[in-house]
């Protein structure tokens, strides 16, 4: 699949329109004051794409997100890009709060966390998911005063390829820089996308890996320096101000904090700290 956005914020696979359940504006946050760079990614909770577009469109809860990844890998837009989903609700991270109006949602249909039924695993609404993914959530459980791992239904690799596909572009067109799941900006309330989403390697390949196409190096643009620092945050200590024009080479993100190695003339790693994303091209 080849996806594109246009300049009405439509999502666009080879060349066409993909397919629009919109829900209705009372269901969402209204234009985007400013564009986010921020994608959060989700799972339904449910069975199918569309019946997740429907409830969008019919249900009385108000809820909304911009894309619904079915499993098959095909998808149904229900928010424009340009305007603010509402698929966040109560939430902060690093500092922010309220991510409707500051990210988009990605939605994949996934029943979640499924439930003990006999030798194996249903979801909540009694469909068997034969070889589910077993694993605690880093949150602590959803049903279970445990970390006892627990079940959890797959993601298909057509319907991660899409959701790539997609996020690509939010990247390439709105510069996205840092994807996280519900269940990073709703610890206490939301277990979404969960342990069966590779969330590391989605955000490798979609903001990490940047040596396919040239040298994997950055460089420091700030005439006064950068603070290079032992951790992800101005509440970091400052290890070193590195000088303009410093190269450095990416080797993890933590939102809009970059850790890296600081390379030498030879190109040899002499350090390794983080410092802000935004002072580096
Ligand atoms: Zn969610």
């Amino acid at each position: 699949m080849a996806f594109t956005i246009d300049q009405r914020h439509r999502l666009i696979e080879n060349g066409r329109l993909v397919t629009r359940i919109m829900s209705p504006a009372q269901n969402t946050g209204g234009a985007f004051a400013r564009q986010p760079s921020i994608l959060i990614m989700h799972f339904t909770y449910g069975a199918s794409a569309k019946s997740s577009a429907e409830w969008f469109r019919d249900g009385p809860k108000k809820v909304s997100a911009h894309v619904v990844v079915d499993r098959d890998g095909t998808v149904i837009q229900c928010v424009d890009f340009d305007t603010a989903a509402n698929h966040a609700g109560k939430s902060s991270w690093g500092g922010l709060t309220s991510f409707n109006n500051k990210s988009f949602g990605i939605e994949l249909a996934n029943w979640g966390y499924l439930k003990r039924s006999g030798a194996g695993w249903s979801s909540y609404t009694g469909v068997p998911i034969p070889e589910p993914f077993i694993a605690p959530h880093k949150n602590g459980n959803p049903y279970l005063p445990t970390d006892a791992p627990i079940g959890w239904e797959p993601y298909p690799q057509a319907q991660i390829a899409t959701a790539m596909g997609i996020a690509r572009e939010l990247v390439k067109t709105y510069r996205v820089d840092t994807i996280l799941g519900h269940d990073d900006i709703a610890r206490d309330r939301k277990w979404d996308p969960g342990p069966a989403f590779d969330m590391a390697r989605f955000r490798n390949q979609l903001l990490g890996d940047r040596a396919v196409d040239g040298p994997n190096t950055l460089t420091v643009r700030s005439p006064s320096g950068l603070n290079l620092r032992n951790g992800p945050g101005v509440g970091s200590g400052v290890l070193e101000l590195l000088a303009d024009g410093t190269v450095v080479e990416p080797v993890e993100r933590s939102g809009n904090w970059v850790m890296v190695n600081v390379l030498d003339e030879a190109g040899i790693a002499q350090k390794t700290g983080w410092v802000h994303g935004a002072f580096l091209v």
